[in-house]
């Protein structure tokens, strides 16, 4: 058996620790990028007052929507042209992304295209990121302890890796009272997506000791918060599990990898106007279907099927369920959380085709348990229209 495990230099978690942040902060640097989505300017207020007060020079930054190219080439400049010596973000995985590319940047130089994978030229970085402390706002990117990031094309219609084992986050600040806000329905589909996040890894043909541990005990605590959180916002329990499991979904995945379902997110990502985790919810029942029939069919005997039966088991609470009925609860909760079926995207059945060529490709499917036939990637999508 041979594994390596990274993360985050430093984690904090808790109630109340994102106060932590400006003496931290100041320990890393003392002219800071600021990265927040829209909705993030208001909320950013008492980050930034604390920042100020510990003697460091900020600016904001807003990356309106999800991580593109362009974006980041954009939010370098503006570092560099300021001088920027670290980068904070404060949001969900977008911001987190954007910021993240960015400090990498900042002390590589180039264009992003020169670094990322499958459109640019993959060039690995030379040079750690500039010091990056990671404050996420909804409970389901992980992106604070991981190494890479998810930057859109639009034009080419592609989602593509930007990842170097220097990317990983100096700090990562999990504050379950950042997500108490969070409408229901991101609630839902960010939360849908860490667990998401703890399935694929717990199946993937990568995953280590290590990450079956966080696996089991993240998927545990989701399906346990996950519709207490969607539905009484203010279950500040509910809502500490789901920061939880969020943040071990990021641990298990970047050390583990994913699998069908964001083979899929990556390609639908590129081509449609679609949040990655209402994406990720929509097809995680159907993948997990054709993931174990295709393991019943061809690979019986295998340690998967024995794996997505401990998966149902922890979502269910039955210690007798079968691997199915895994599947069964996953579409329970998508339809009680009111989860969009693919369709209300844009997308078509003429579309598949085309994305299952772009699946096959994806990083995270191939460490999927099973290669999937073509006619099966059909099914997942033609299932989650
Ligand atoms: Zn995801």
């Amino acid at each position: 058996m041979q594994f390596e495990f990274a993360t985050a230099t430093r984690i904090l978690f808790g109630e109340g620790s994102v106060r932590q942040v400006a003496p931290a902060a100041k320990e890393m640097g003392s002219r800071a990028l600021l990265v927040t989505g829209i909705s993030g300017e208001h909320r950013a207020g008492p980050l930034r007052k604390e920042l100020a007060a510990a003697g460091l020079l900020e600016i904001l930054w807003i990356a309106p929507g999800e991580p593109t190219i362009d974006l980041v080439r954009e939010g370098a400049a503006q570092a560099r042209d300021f001088h920027c010596d670290m980068v904070i973000a404060f949001g969900g995985g977008s911001a987190l992304d954007t910021a993240k590319a960015i400090a990498a940047l900042l002390t590589n130089g180039g264009d992003p295209l020169d670094y990322v994978e499958v459109i640019g030229k993959g060039k690995p970085l030379a040079a750690p990121a500039a010091p990056f402390i990671a404050i996420p706002t909804t409970a389901g990117t992980g992106s604070e302890v991981t190494r890479n990031a998810v930057l859109g094309s639009p034009e080419r219609g592609v989602k593509v890796s930007l990842r170097s084992p220097h990317m990983l986050p100096r700090l990562a600040v999990v504050d379950p009272e950042l997500t108490y806000d969070l409408p229901r329905n991101v609630t839902a589909s960010t939360g849908l997506d860490a667990l998401t996040q703890l399935v694929e890894p717990y199946v993937s043909i990568r995953r280590n000791p290590i990450t079956d541990a966080f696996c089991v005990d993240g998927i545990r605590r989701a399906a346990g918060a996950l519709r207490r959180a969607c539905e009484q916002p203010h279950d500040t329990a509910a809502r500490r599990e789901m920061a939880l499991a969020s943040l071990l979904s990021g641990l298990a995945l970047a050390n583990a990898g994913l699998g069908a379902v964001h083979g899929f997110a990556a390609p639908i990502g590129g081509m449609f106007e679609a949040p990655h985790g209402a994406v990720c919810a929509a097809l995680l029942p159907h993948a997990t279907h054709v993931n174990i029939q295709a393991l019943h069919s061809r690979a019986s005997d295998s340690d998967h099927l024995r794996r997505y039966e401990t998966v149902a088991r922890l979502l269910t609470g039955n210690p007798h369920a079968d691997a199915e009925d895994a599947v069964g609860w996953l579409a329970d909760t998508c339809a009680a959380l009111n989860i969009p079926r693919l369709r209300t995207y844009g997308i078509e059945s003429d579309h598949i085709p085309d994305l299952v060529v772009k699946a096959t490709k994806a990083s995270s499917m191939k460490s999927n348990p099973i290669v999937l036939t073509e006619a099966e990637l059909h099914e997942i999508i033609e299932r989650a229209l």
